[in-house]
């Protein structure tokens, strides 16, 4: 190994240890050692700009969240079938958070939340159908992987669910549809409709409408287009589960989850990623009656999940959310940022659409005629890199930038960001 850098012996490595299934970023993959707000170092101490992350949603390495993991670790870590007052304090402020819920049960991913509410949606409703969107994410567990378009087709939807296109208004316009969020709305509860007749002649019924509010693997569409969908699956018996991972604690700006942005309240609540800004920890929230009938047949527990190291870390995020005011931050900040990227579109016709809501944004990539055009989107993903700016791709063409970054994002982070992809855009 003499004579190789870091980088090159931590490639070699991967190829040897870890398993082929893991996908590195990158042609040139990134070596990061440190973090700060929005902002990450390489080992050669090259300063990045991260805007993708929103699992450190309230910047990397938060001081307040370090010290109250560092604090409760020195202290005491064990699980939730020993008393603690934390898990009781936390709960109280996540549920006062989520109208009409006051149940909540802890776990580490969002992938075993997202399990553990489709068995708890069964058990309250005696259905086994689910009803997910055709470019979802849900997870990755044997349960939830079958509910999970996005992995492909190596990976079989189960018999029992059913995929409906997302609420994309330009697929709702082509059939004629109004281009407003009436008409989306109908066009995709007509679409859960007839998902719910096949689900009700296969003798499953539904059970879920399980989606991601944001539809942050499908491309990232609008607000108000869940309505008549939701009232749809209610009428047959079935639960509104919004999948929080992406959406939820204030990312949007507009509402604290998601989901509230379509004017609805959920049945069942699944969250993870920014829970504890890196710290494995996730929920499942409902109500008492939607919980009982599973809570009540099958003991379940969770040796990580709720622990009070966890409960720490997403305490601090919680109370970092509050005292930065990053909801709102999120809403004008996001704003401002659409704004200026829409500017820069405006001199390159690459540039399709750009859409979202508070920190959340979607930047479709085009051809020359105006389709969608997956390979020059991931040059721009490869451009960014090069420039030290830290993006992805979604969407069911592969052709929508994901811009998601950290909540702390500056008007300073905006312009290196526009910077770097007018100029990516300009020679990629
Ligand atoms: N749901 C959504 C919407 C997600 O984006 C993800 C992760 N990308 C998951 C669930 C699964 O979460 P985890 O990786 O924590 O299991």
């Amino acid at each position: 190994a003499a004579g190789l850098d870091e980088r090159t012996l931590a490639l070699a490595g991967r190829r040897e240890m870890l398993g082929p299934a893991y996908r590195l970023f990158y042609r040139t993959p990134v070596h990061l050692v440190r973090g700060e707000k929005a902002h990450l170092f390489d080992a050669d101490g090259l300063e990045y700009l991260d805007a993708y992350n929103n699992v450190v949603s309230v910047g990397h390495a938060h001081p307040r969240v370090v010290a109250a993991v560092a604090e409760q670790a020195a202290a005491l870590n064990t699980h939730t079938r020993y008393l603690h007052e934390a898990i009781l304090r936390y709960s109280e402020e996540l549920l006062a958070t989520l109208p009409g819920m006051d149940r909540v049960m802890y776990l580490c991913t969002g992938s075993e939340a997202n399990d553990l509410a489709i068995r708890v949606a069964r058990y309250a409703t005696g259905h086994r159908g689910v009803i997910v969107t055709s470019e979802a994410y849900h997870g990755n567990t044997d349960l939830v992987s079958g509910m999970s378009p996005a992995l492909g087709g190596g990976q079989a939807v189960h018999p029992e669910v059913r995929v409906v296109p997302a609420p994309d208004p330009a697929l709702a316009a082509a059939d004629g549809f109004p281009a407003t969020p009436e008409g989306t709305s109908e066009w995709f509860a007509g679409h859960v409709r007839a998902a719910v007749a096949s689900l009700d002649e296969a003798g499953d019924g539904v059970a879920a409408l399980l989606v991601d509010a944001v539809f942050s693997s499908d491309g990232i569409f609008p607000a108000r287009v869940l309505g008549p969908a939701v009232a749809a699956v209610r009428a047959a018996g079935g639960l509104f589960v919004a999948d929080e991972v992406q959406p939820g604690f204030a990312r949007t700006g507009e509402e604290f989850w998601g989901h509230l942005r379509h004017g609805l309240q959920a049945d069942v609540v699944t969250t993870g990623k920014p829970m504890g800004n890196g710290i494995p920890v996730s929920a499942m929230a409902t109500r008492a009656e939607v919980l009982e009938p599973f809570a009540t047949t099958v003991p379940y527990f969770n040796t990580f999940g709720g622990n009070p190291v966890s409960i720490a870390a997403a305490q601090a995020v919680l109370d970092v959310i509050r005292d930065e005011g990053l909801q709102a931050h999120a809403l004008t900040l996001g704003t401002s940022f659409r704004a200026e990227l829409s500017r820069v579109a405006a001199g390159h016709d690459e540039v399709g659409e750009v859409r979202g809501v508070g920190l959340y944004t979607g930047v479709e990539i085009v051809g020359e005629s105006g389709e969608p055009d997956a390979a020059r989107a991931l040059d721009v993903v490869e451009g960014l890199r090069d420039r030290r700016v830290l993006t992805s791709v979604c969407g069911p063409h592969n052709n929508v930038l994901k811009v998601r970054p950290p909540l702390p994002f500056t008007a300073a982070d905006i312009a290196w960001f526009c910077e770097a992809l007018d100029e990516t855009l300009a020679r990629p």
